[in-house]
């Protein structure tokens, strides 16, 4: 796996606010195979076996008030559900705490990773200890922050399935080629470029019919240059077949994410 074990600090804070105005993803109706619609994507188990929850994907805490309607959902076991939702907050907290350069509750960008870090003295002292300070030898102070790289795969795989699952209705139960994530700012213009498509990568053939994606394919609806913005600046995804398939996501506008089938 391509892992960056450190995440640079408040030098790379991406502005967040001013996003006020509600905005809306259209309700997408799909019509793929109903064979594929019998397991968790996450744990392969059967559906009508097991009690299951809607998952939001992305987390609704990753997105600000008022959030766009008809949020991406997909049906899971309710075990999977609650199983990511340690790691889910982490990553939440983890995110806000970078994008303000702080542990301050009080600083937090994102409403949830304030209540959390006000609510849990152990996920503070985690950001706590996720932090690093140092001083260059002009003797500026700089923070550089590290973070449990394993949870934030977690989270990224689930998103990734999730995202697979609803645009295509393919359900991404083999374990990925790679999982990956890093700051925007740690990628050269070619591999930014590389990244968002703009190589005139995008899709190659036509995804299902039925499928989600195909609608959006010839409606673009929510579909801009190849991406899914489900709120503006704040999160926004891809999904493309390619031989496999490759999920990425950009959440604020600072960390890329990169899931191989
Ligand atoms: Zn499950």
């Amino acid at each position: 796996m391509n892992l960056h074990a450190t995440l640079p600090g408040p030098t790379c804070i991406v502005r967040i606010e001013g996003i006020s105005a509600r905005e809306r993803m259209e309700r997408i109706e799909e019509f793929t195979d109903e064979r594929n619609k019998s397991w968790c994507i996450h744990c392969g188990r059967s559906l009508v076996t097991v009690e299951t929850n809607l998952d939001h994907v992305p987390t609704k805490s990753l997105l600000t008030k008022p959030r766009p309607h008809h949020l991406p959902v997909v049906e899971i076991c309710r075990e999977c559900n609650n199983g990511f939702s340690r790691d889910e907050q982490y990553f939440v907290t983890f995110l806000s705490c970078v994008l303000s350069g702080s542990v301050d509750p009080a600083k937090q960008p994102i409403s949830s990773a304030a209540r959390a870090l006000t609510k849990s003295a152990g996920l503070a002292s985690l950001m706590e200890r996720a932090k690093r300070e140092y001083r260059t030898r002009g003797g500026e102070d700089k923070v550089f922050w590290v973070p449990d790289m394993e949870r934030v795969h977690r989270v990224v795989l689930k998103n990734a399935r999730g995202h697979a699952y609803y645009e295509f209705g393919e359900p991404m139960l083999d374990e990925p080629v790679n999982v990956w994530a890093s700051p925007l700012e740690f990628m050269t213009a070619s591999e930014r470029a590389d990244f968002e498509g703009f190589g005139g990568g995008g899709l190659v053939g036509l995804p299902e019919v039925g499928s989600r994606m195909m609608t959006r394919v010839f409606s673009g609806l929510d579909l801009s240059e190849g991406w899914i913005s489900v709120q503006a600046g704040r999160y926004r995804y891809s999904v493309e077949q390619d031989g496999g398939i490759v999920v990425r996501s950009i959440i604020a506008e600072y960390l890329a994410t990169e899931v191989r089938w």
